[in-house]
């Protein structure tokens, strides 16, 4: 069981008119569309797949890059 934190898509709300698509399609039902803007109503539901961002017809809902860096590489005694 991983206790990874993802961090929360990002939602462009000058984009997102309200479709609902992204609601209708997570998977967690971590996002949801309140007065016509999608919002991350269950961050802890939310498992950063890309569903939402997949099908957003918009392109107003997406998830964040991170650049995290590998644990440092074990040295490998010959
Ligand atoms: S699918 Fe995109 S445009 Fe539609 S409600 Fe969700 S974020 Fe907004
Ligand atoms: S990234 Fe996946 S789980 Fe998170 S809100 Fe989007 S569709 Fe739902």
């Amino acid at each position: 069981m991983s206790n990874a934190v993802w961090p929360l898509p990002q939602i462009d709300l000058t984009r997102c008119n309200g479709c609902g698509e992204c609601e209708m399609r997570c998977p967690t039902g971590a996002v949801e569309v309140h007065g016509y803007k999608a919002t991350i109503v269950r961050p802890a539901d939310c498992t950063f797949c890309d569903i939402c961002e997949s099908y957003c017809p918009e392109g107003a809902i997406g998830r964040p890059f991170a650049v995290v860096f590998a644990p440092e590489a074990q040295m490998i005694k010959e």
